[in-house]
């Protein structure tokens, strides 16, 4: 089955950008004002870590706790704003297949890996920002707690948080409409020590749409 032949998948309005990442694999780019960027989980249960800024100045981006605030929960869906740390609108989550993603867990790296699994140089999300910042003369100090599509980070009444199965099906996807030109930067997890992925890294889909 190709990408095109996926349950879910109808583009609404003129594509102008559509692009497949591999497992493993990260991108970055602008993302016009009005323009939609879909990402779609072509196979299911994998988590797509994600940081977002202003284009025009990148020392405003995503803010994970006023975005969290505004939305009165930690869990995003269709309405809800990606908020930058200056009270501006990035995105607007304006499709939501799935409806469970995380706020709260943040990204893997070959360090934090070490420390909970004993595995030393693994790859990671933080390694991927860091590749996908690079042509944007951006780097460590670049990279703040992220957004996680289609990754499933539930919270107990006692306050326990764990991370389990995700819940996205094939071809589920969410929609962000661009409220201003925004960096977006994807890592496509390749975690294989915890169930984000469902144990096995798959690839997914990047399509940018103008709905005019
Ligand atoms: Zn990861």
């Amino acid at each position: 089955m190709t990408p095109t032949d996926m349950p879910g998948t109808a583009i609404p309005g003129r594509i102008v950008d559509d692009r497949v990442i591999p497992a493993r694999g990260d991108w970055s780019g602008v993302v016009p004002t009005g323009k939609v960027l879909r990402i779609v989980d072509l196979e299911g249960r994998q988590a797509v870590d994600f940081l977002c800024y202003s284009a025009a100045d990148p020392s405003e981006r995503y803010n994970a706790a006023d975005t969290m605030k505004f939305a009165k929960t930690i869990f995003l869906t269709r309405g809800h704003g990606i908020y930058s740390d200056m009270g501006h609108r990035l995105f607007t989550i304006v499709e939501d297949t799935c409806g469970r993603h995380d706020t709260i867990g943040g990204c893997c790296s070959a360090e934090s890996n070490e420390l909970r699994y004993g595995v030393k140089d693994t790859p990671s999300c933080r390694a991927n920002f860091l590749r996908a910042l690079t042509p944007f003369g951006l780097g460590k100090k670049d990279v703040v707690a992220n957004l996680n599509f289609f990754m499933n980070v539930p919270v107990e009444s006692d306050g326990t948080m764990g991370i389990v199965d995700g819940l996205s099906k094939p071809g589920d996807h969410v929609d962000l409409r661009a409220e201003m030109d925004v960096l977006a930067v994807v890592s496509n997890c390749p975690q294989t020590r915890n169930p984000c992925n469902g144990f096995n890294p798959t690839p997914i889909r990047l399509i940018v749409t103008d709905p005019a």
